[in-house]
């Protein structure tokens, strides 16, 4: 087989789907026809984080959108096409947006390194970052890193629950949750960041209490609250 060649991913495919065949007989004409996942998983794009096998789910139960850190923006087109078609047509109980602990693309923020184009889409990292960096400087080596990987996620879990497509769900009664996760790589265990959202009017609340869960350093005095989900950078 040529060095270019991607044959052994095509036979391991095939093997795959007869094997999924011979154990589910019917399994992929049920698929074809229709998909109705109750979950979204945003999480980030790293290899080691792969949606179905870290929660234990067979194709056709968990929609999929990831990017580089798991970051939710509201001017990013291709999320909210994510999320506006599995809350709008799919209509997913749940969306958990998962970070993982060791993240390359949140650990170059922390630690100021650059690593190229990319840099551009982690400012919405380092605003984390220099938002919370009362709760975050006093911490040392992988606590800090743990608690920006945590910080970042549960940022991510208000940007979703504040977009248009979640509040217009919520505003007419659809059940949907939004939920903060943080996935180990040295362990494969999940860790709820205890910051899941049902309700409009719970956001901020949630938010706050979730946030509050990393002290910050006795004497760093915040120019504004950083609890805040408005507040700009302190
Ligand atoms: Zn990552």
């Amino acid at each position: 087989m040529p060095a270019s060649s991607l044959q052994h991913l095509i036979n391991a495919n095939h093997a795959w789907a007869e094997r999924v065949e011979r154990e589910q007989p019917g399994f992929f004409k049920t698929l074809a026809a229709q998909q109705t996942p109750e979950y979204l998983w945003i999480g980030c794009s790293d290899s080691r984080v792969p949606a179905n096998q870290v929660i234990g789910l067979a194709p056709g139960e968990v929609f999929v959108h990831r990017n580089v850190a798991n970051v939710v923006v509201p001017s990013d087109l291709n999320a909210l096409s994510v999320i506006q078609f599995a809350v709008d047509v799919l209509k997913v109980k749940h969306i958990m947006v998962v970070g993982h602990y060791g993240c390359g693309g949140v650990l170059a923020v922390l630690h100021d390194q650059r690593v190229g184009l990319a840099d551009n889409w982690l400012r919405h990292v380092n605003d984390v970052k220099m938002r919370h960096r009362g709760r975050l400087m006093h911490l040392c080596g992988g606590e800090q890193e743990d608690a920006l990987c945590e910080m970042n996620a549960i940022e991510q879990v208000g940007h979703v629950a504040q977009s248009t497509i979640v509040q217009d769900a919520w505003a007419r009664g659809q059940q949907l949750s939004i939920h903060g996760w943080c996935y180990g790589l040295k362990d494969g265990k999940v860790k709820d960041l205890q910051v899941t959202m049902s309700r409009p009017d719970h956001v901020v609340d949630v938010y706050r209490a979730a946030i509050k869960r990393y002290p910050r350093a006795a004497t760093f005095v915040p120019e504004l609250d950083d609890t805040d989900p408005q507040a700009d950078e302190v």
